[in-house]
């Protein structure tokens, strides 16, 4: 199957604003491609950014049949643009699709479509330093059927908007709250999946914990409440002594990062150890008090890494490293953000240049 483009006009195209606000202005093209059972995936395209035409009874507006991926495209010194790890996010959405009973994307296509649509909105691309085209492949099941049951009909679109650095002046700490009383997603559920309704249900918690003066959120395991799982919608990292990284281990309810991923990766090969385990709340909180950790982070794609300063529990707070951004996270920082903008060597062949 191969991808129609259609380009549209050069004067009708728009230009990246210089202030950017996070996800709030799209590029001029998006990719479209339909599924119906029994003919599988057709008419790709890319073509304008447009709004979707969607039967009221389509099914993702009813039972939240959907996915997504979060990947950004990357200006590099000499102009050119790059993906970072690409591959995983295909591998991931084509994962998230099989738990939500969804059709798979041809891997080829999905990176075919995603370089397609990147060289032809290269100027979306932003070059101020910490800025990147964030992209966003989603796919929901359009059927229009009000009958609980998998949808027979699917579309698969991407689109892509230009955001500027998440940290303005350097590393910043947020405040996390532990929350007691909010779960994220319990083993067997959903949780490792990138689907709307796990957002959805974390909103609330959201504004709960802004309330009392918060910026996200730490999850807890569903089940005994007690062990770390995640922050807002990042990976959680602990650090030990200055020099170890530990992070909770794929429990079945954490989302399988690809910056978390990468993290465990790289972090050895500049001079840390790491460390998956099941991490108890009340041990962390302990170890902060003692001293032994002495740094933690979040980490995903729209921040990479997001130091935090201090962290709440039931009324106490703890404060990390004086509520400064401490030196395994900078230098995490620096080294993932050296490849993903190919300033820096690319040891583990992540960066993916776009012809
Ligand atoms: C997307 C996401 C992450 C981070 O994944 P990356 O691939 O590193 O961007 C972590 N947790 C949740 C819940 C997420 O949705």
């Amino acid at each position: 199957m191969s991808i129609t483009v259609n380009p549209i006009p050069e004067n009708e195209r728009g230009s990246c604003p210089k202030e950017l606000a996070f996800g709030a202005a799209f590029a001029d093209h998006m990719f479209t491609q339909l599924y119906d059972d029994g003919l599988g995936w057709h008419d790709a395209v890319i073509g304008r950014f447009h709004d979707l035409k969607l039967s009221p009874a389509a099914a993702v507006l009813h039972y939240g049949q959907e996915i997504f991926e979060g990947m950004k495209a990357y200006r590099r010194p000499d102009g050119k643009v790059s993906f970072f790890r690409p591959d995983a996010n295909i591998k991931r959405f084509n994962r998230s699709a099989a738990r939500m009973v969804m059709p798979e994307v041809d891997e080829a296509v999905h990176l075919e479509a995603l370089e397609k649509l990147i060289s032809l909105d290269q100027k979306w691309v932003p070059s101020e330093p910490g800025s990147s085209l964030y992209i966003r492949p989603t796919m929901i099941a359009t059927s229009p059927k009000l009958g609980l049951g998998a949808a027979k009909a699917y579309m698969h679109f991407i689109i892509t908007s230009p955001v500027g650095p998440y940290f303005k002046e350097g590393l910043n700490p947020v405040s996390v709250y532990i929350s007691d009383k909010y779960r994220r997603a319990v083993v067997g559920g959903v949780g490792e999946a990138k689907t709307g309704g796990n957002y959805a249900a974390s909103l609330l918690v959201s504004e709960d914990v802004a309330s009392k003066g918060y910026t996200q959120v730490l999850w807890l395991d569903a089940v005994e409440g007690r062990y770390a799982e995640e922050v807002g919608a990042m990976n959680v990292c602990f650090v030990y002594g200055g020099e170890r990284v530990v992070t909770p281990s794929l429990s079945g309810s954490i989302l399988p990062g690809i910056t978390r991923d990468s993290v465990l990766k790289l972090a050895p090969h500049i001079g840390f150890e790491v460390e998956e385990a099941r991490l108890d709340v009340n041990t962390i909180l302990a170890d902060i008090k003692a001293g032994k950790i002495t740094e933690v982070f979040g980490c995903g794609t729209a921040a990479v890494i997001s130091p935090i300063g201090r962290l709440c529990f039931k009324g106490e707070d703890y404060i990390i490293n004086d509520n400064k951004a401490g030196p395994v996270a900078k230098k995490l920082y620096d080294s993932l953000t050296g490849i993903q903008y190919g300033t820096a060597e690319d040891p583990f062949n992540w960066v993916h240049v776009i012809d």
